[in-house]
């Protein structure tokens, strides 16, 4: 037997009740009890398609009113028919619930599945990084050694080959690097009250031989402690203010300002500079990981700290974007929901 053979199969068992219950009513005549069964008949599809749970409804319905009309005799009161009129009502608001039913079983069933597929991305992308650690290692190593002991006795051409081999192993090993602490962020997570003015008075300590050498001018206002992941907090920051001091305009100094508003329900905090700023049509893509919009010659970097940050951002349950405007600069938000430990 097909599958669709099974599927005829029990779509038919679910108008048997119905059946039964209106030769039943044409029998003996139950009342408001008829409309009790229908219902629970009804109840008993919670988990059948949306179409299917409609077309029961609307034999029910008919069944429900085909017997007044056959039974009819001058006893028919106006009650009955109100009776009947009320369980058609109550067989109507019961498909409702479990077409709703159904289809948050579905959204959950696919929420599942994506968060297992998610996790084996990332078990994925863990194992896959940490593996090709150790070869990029020898690589890198081995070629440094070429360099060294035939230093002088290769021509001009193999030396260059050699230095493209060893620049592409190590911008490799530190994509492989960037890429296994993608996989780790929120591995170890652990919720705690995060006082956010500590964190970027720590990031800045951090940054500080960066914020010298540029001479930033970073204002921080208050910021609130809220309930997130400190380690990954720290990183968001840390990530957000490095590049806010590292995209700034030629000899223009850098002044960033990092403060928070209070939305509903979240902080929505910003981190806004007066930097390079950021073409609207590359505004959504930034955060792709190793997405850059810059040559490695004119800004440093591997393209992977605002998908760290975004990651953190969706471990925190917010949102994470940018607005700016090219050569003026650019104010990153992200959002962190007061009640987090309630997801
Ligand atoms: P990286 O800094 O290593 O290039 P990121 O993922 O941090 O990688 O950033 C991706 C790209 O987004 C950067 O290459 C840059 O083009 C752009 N970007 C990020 N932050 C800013 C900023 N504050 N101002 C202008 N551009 C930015």
């Amino acid at each position: 037997m097909n599958i669709k053979d099974t599927l005829n199969k029990i779509e038919l068992k679910g108008l048997v009740i119905p059946l039964l219950v209106f030769i039943v009513d044409l029998l003996i005549p139950l009342g408001v009890a008829v409309g009790v069964l229908y219902v629970c008949s009804i109840a008993l599809l919670i988990r059948k398609e949306k179409k299917y749970i409609l077309l029961v409804s609307v034999f029910v319905s008919f069944f429900i009113l085909l017997v007044p009309i056959l039974t009819y005799s001058h006893e028919t009161t106006w009650v009955v028919l109100v009776n009947r009129i009320i369980s058609i009502v109550a067989v109507w608001i019961v498909s409702y619930i479990s077409i709703k039913h159904k289809d948050l079983d579905d959204k959950m069933k696919l929420y599942i599945q994506l968060e297992n597929k998610n996790k084996e991305l990332e078990q994925f992308t863990y194992i896959a990084s940490h593996d090709l650690q150790e070869p990029l290692y020898t690589l890198t190593s081995f070629s440094e050694l070429l360099k060294k002991d035939y230093a002088g006795k290769l021509d001009e051409n193999a030396n260059n080959c050699l230095e493209f081999i060893s620049q592409a192993s190590i911008r490799m090993s530190v994509l492989v690097k960037g890429l296994l602490d993608y996989s780790c962020i929120g591995q170890k997570k652990e919720l705690a009250i995060v006082d956010c003015n500590k964190v970027v008075d720590a990031v800045l300590k951090d940054l500080n031989s960066v914020i010298t050498e540029s001479n930033a001018k970073i204002i921080v206002k208050k910021l609130p402690k809220v309930h997130a992941y400190e380690t990954e907090i720290r990183l968001l920051f840390q990530n957000l203010i490095s590049n806010a001091i590292k995209f700034s305009r030629k000899n223009i100094i850098p002044q960033l300002v990092i403060s928070v508003r209070e939305i509903n329900n979240d902080w929505q905090f910003s981190v806004k500079d007066n930097g390079i700023g950021i073409d609207t049509r590359h505004q959504k893509r930034i955060f792709a990981i190793f997405k850059r919009l810059h040559a490695k010659n004119e800004y440093a970097g591997t393209g992977i700290g605002l998908a760290h940050c975004k990651k953190i951002v969706d471990l925190h349950y917010g949102k994470l974007w940018v607005e700016s405007i090219p050569n003026k600069g650019s104010t990153f938000y992200f959002t962190i929901s007061k009640q987090i430990n309630k997801h």
